[in-house]
């Protein structure tokens, strides 16, 4: 492994930045505390920062040389409302409340990499420092955007990292176009007429009908989707009636669907209203369907893909990147970034767990899991790959 040595000599300082975050987690837009922590380290070592925007969001602007080349490098710094099992000295603070998906260490490797980049300065052109709020379900990466993160700071490419337990420290993993889905949301309401169970003919039966639109919807992915297409519908949720004697005037579907591109996206959304209407048509029913997309498949753009994989070989060696990455039915706000500009989301080994300090929980060391911590070995690696990535990016000609 080639790790920048002021980094790897900056560790301690790193980790504890890290536990401090971990221990008072903040969630979607109420980062206040970590926001001002981000912003006070960045200003400590002489970075121009812009606070406040999208919410809670922070910029750290580095500009060297005249080259008018920029590069955004995307950190998350929000928590989770999961209670933490751990009981280790920089476990939460404040309960109900997690760093269990890893934005902690996320935002300290990218403080660790805004600290080297300021001091060493070997590059040409200007890095911008996105900590973004509101990565889990907030939408922080387009709130960001809407208040005009990419007009008023241009860059060129952006380019995102999480954690990824299960892999090995040391390793990165990484795909060219969809590495993660899209995830929507979708509610079905059908109104039948309510009538006594045992004068069925009186009324409009809505759970009947709830249960043949299912039936049907399940067809979809099956029969209408490109089999080469991954994509998945699931109802999660049937909620209807209140007592055995009764038919219940109204019945709900509630449910998601990911898909890795807009076109299936489309495709699924339209099959299940058309299919929603004229199954309740076929009843007598009457349908509302809703459906919310929330986040977009995250695609990975091929040739910015391809300088991350060298980038990331020239740290930890060719032989610890997966190029090929298998892609994940998980979403992630970076996607909304990578729709407007060129740019790749990597992943970085967390290890199997075995990190944890003494007084983790007894659960695995997986992402949302309560007894989740992420690995403070990373610290060095992922500032490192963030160095030499913006270093490559800026090359100084
Ligand atoms: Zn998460
Ligand atoms: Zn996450």
């Amino acid at each position: 492994m080639k790790l920048i040595d002021p980094i790897v000599a900056f560790h301690a300082e790193l980790q504890e930045i890290r536990r401090d975050i971990h221990a008072h987690p903040e969630l979607c837009f109420e980062e206040h505390r970590t926001a001002e922590v981000v912003a006070r380290k960045l200003e400590e070592w002489g970075i121009p920062v812009v606070r406040g925007l999208g919410g809670t969001g922070v910029l750290g602007i580095i500009r060297n040389g005249r080259s008018e080349r920029t590069i955004g490098l995307r950190a998350d710094m929000d928590a989770l409302p999961v209670q933490e099992i751990n009981t280790f000295a920089h476990k939460s603070k404040h309960s109900g409340k997690m760093h269990a998906c890893g934005h902690d260490g996320h935002t300290a490797m990218l403080l660790g990499a805004a600290r080297y980049l300021a001091q060493h300065r070997n590059f040409d052109g200007t890095v911008y420092l996105i900590f973004q709020p509101a990565e889990e379900g907030g939408g922080g990466a387009k709130r960001m955007m809407d208040e005009g993160l990419f007009e008023k700071y241009p860059m060129q490419a952006v380019f995102g990292m999480h954690n990824w337990p299960g892999a090995p420290v040391g390793s990165f993993g990484v795909t060219a176009g969809p590495m993660m889905a899209s995830s929507n949301e979708f509610e079905l309401t059908i109104r039948g007429k309510g009538s006594h169970a045992a004068q069925p003919y009186k009324g409009i039966d809505p759970i009947m009908t709830a249960v043949q639109i299912a039936q049907g919807w399940q067809t979809i992915v099956s029969r209408n989707c490109n089999p080469v297409d991954a994509a998945v519908l699931s109802i999660t949720q049937i909620h209807a009636g209140s007592a055995t004697n009764i038919i219940p005037d109204e019945a709900r579907m509630i449910g998601t669907v990911r898909t890795f591109s807009t076109e299936v996206l489309d495709l699924i959304e339209q099959r299940m209203r058309d299919i929603a209407s004229h199954t309740a048509a076929a009843f007598d029913a009457q349908v509302e369907f809703q459906f919310h997309r929330n986040y977009p498949p995250l695609i990975n753009h091929p040739e910015q893909t391809a300088f991350a994989v060298e980038v990331m070989a020239s740290v930890v060696g060719a032989e610890n990147v997966d190029a090929h990455v298998e892609p994940t039915m998980g979403a992630e706000d970076f996607a909304f970034m990578l729709q407007e500009k060129p740019g790749c989301y990597v992943f970085i080994g967390n290890g199997d767990g075995a990190h944890r300090d003494g007084g983790h929980g007894a659960g695995p060391c997986n992402l949302h899991n309560p007894s989740y911590d992420f690995n403070d070995a990373l610290l060095p690696i992922g500032a490192t790959y963030w160095v030499r990535l913006a270093e490559a990016w800026l090359r100084v000609s």
